[in-house]
């Protein structure tokens, strides 16, 4: 077993986002490697592949470390949400609500999952740039907190809420900032689809006092995701307490500063991600400092993580099948899954770490192209990368898969989604089941006159 594998290198026992592989991975006498005291290719050989294996040990060390550090750190109340629509799941969702975490959610459907996993509805939100009225309905009537994000919210509401009881609002506004990450997944620059521009803000805030059906208690802005500056979110801290000024003396009763999330990860071993109790410290530091230079009572600091919460934890295994050597050019090595159980690559070119599960140290000897199943050419997972000699049935590790994969995974090719198991001490639990072939037919009708032609 050699010592520098990146697999078993923890740089940082609190920050599961700084390293490659979950907390609790290992290497046993057989050099085969294991998570949460499981060995991956008996996962791998009893629920089948693909399948993502979650680390229960890394997501709670993440939560901890963030409601830790906001308690160390912020001297107000505060609060740390998961952004649900990483990975949203019933059991994700009770793990992360018993480590004292609300959940924020951008649908009907998310919306449930937190509900019946049992999460607090007085720390559910519900977030999203183009709610539907059933989904402010149900929202409103289980006591949920709404982020409104633009007039249509506004319009909407008033049709729901009423004057009894006043609808709990948060106000999401456009913070203008720039920051270094994929154009599709930056929010906070001024041309975004998310919130209110910022020339409307002290308009709408005025608007608002006369609607009694409301109760704004609340600010939020969020800048982006996968984010290794800490600038940008020091930007954003002194941005929204302009804001939170500005509201309350407007008249709003505004207790709450949502930072919402954007903390990155390390997928390959050359990213170099702020540590999470960096992350918060500089937050918290920010806001208190821009409210001590305002004169302003402390709000509650909201902050919303869900990539550095969930990424690190999980890993997903394939099954290594065909290879394709094109002498000079490449070696194609395809796996059982791809983009649609990890759509990342192919939607933002993103880069990921593998190896073989069962020989995770094994000298790598060949570059290959790891390929997925789906009928497209861009279905490729990872690009060049270095491996041991492998065969067709040896499992390949994927790691950092815990977020917008299962979240954006599809039935492309009619190929059903994979199995979720979470294990800890050598235990393993499945958490979402393999959907069938069958499965995918549930939902097609044949309307009877094409039968009768046959
Ligand atoms: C996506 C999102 C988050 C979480 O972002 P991460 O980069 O995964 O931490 C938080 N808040 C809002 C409003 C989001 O849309």
């Amino acid at each position: 077993m050699s010592d520098n594998s990146p697999y078993e290198q923890h740089l940082d026992l609190n920050s599961p986002n700084r390293n490659l592989a979950p907390l609790s991975t290992s290497v046993d006498q057989k050099g085969r490697l294991v998570v949460g005291g499981c060995v991956l290719s008996n996962l791998a050989a009893c629920y089948g592949t693909p399948l993502y294996v979650i680390d229960e040990e890394s997501i709670r060390v993440a939560c901890r470390t963030y409601v830790n550090a906001l308690h160390k750190k912020y001297q107000g109340p505060s609060l740390a949400l998961y952004a649900s629509k990483a990975n949203s799941s019933l059991a994700l969702s009770r793990i992360i609500a018993s480590e004292g975490m609300g959940v924020d959610v951008v649908s009907a459907g998310e919306l449930l999952t937190a509900l019946n996993a049992g999460v607090a509805t007085e720390k559910i939100v519900l977030h999203g740039n183009n709610k539907s009225n059933a989904e402010l309905q149900l929202a409103y009537q289980n006591d949920v907190t709404i982020v409104i994000d633009n007039r249509y919210d506004i319009e909407q509401l008033q049709g729901i809420a009423s004057e009894v009881r006043p609808a709990r609002l948060m106000l999401r506004f456009t913070p203008g900032i720039e920051c270094h990450t994929h154009e599709y997944i930056k929010t906070g620059h001024l041309d975004s689809k998310f919130g209110f521009d910022p020339d409307q803000l002290e308009s709408i805030l005025r608007e608002l006092i006369g609607c009694k059906w409301a109760k704004l208690t609340g600010l939020h802005a969020h800048i982006g995701s996968q984010i290794f500056e800490l600038e940008p979110h020091q930007d954003l801290a002194s941005v929204m307490v302009d804001a939170l000024q500005l509201a309350r003396e407007i008249g709003h009763p505004i207790e709450d500063l949502n930072v919402g999330g954007g903390l990155g990860i390390r997928y390959v071993s050359e990213d170099d991600p702020p540590s999470i109790d960096d992350w918060v410290a500089l937050v918290s530091e920010a806001v208190m400092k821009a409210c001590r230079s305002r004169n302003l009572d402390l709000p509650r600091l909201l902050c919303e993580p869900g990539r550095s919460l969930v990424a690190p934890s999980c890993v997903t295994l394939y099954t290594i099948g065909s290879r394709k050597t094109i002498p000079g050019i490449r070696t194609y090595i395809s796996v059982d899954g791809g983009m649609s159980d990890n759509p990342r690559p192919i939607t933002y070119q993103s880069l990921y770490t593998t190896c073989l599960a069962d020989r995770p140290n094994s000298k790598a000897e060949e570059k290959v192209t790891i390929a997925g199943k789906h009928c497209e050419s861009g279905d490729v997972l990872l690009k060049d990368v270095e491996l041991p000699p492998s065969n067709s049935g040896d499992v390949l590790v994927v790691f950092s898969t815990g977020a917008y994969n299962a979240s954006m995974s599809s039935n492309y090719n009619r190929i059903p989604r994979p199995a979720a198991v979470i294990v800890r001490d050598g235990h393993a639990d499945l958490i979402l089941k393999r959907e069938q072939p069958e499965d995918l037919l549930i939902y097609d009708l044949m309307p009877e006159r094409l039968i009768e032609v046959g």
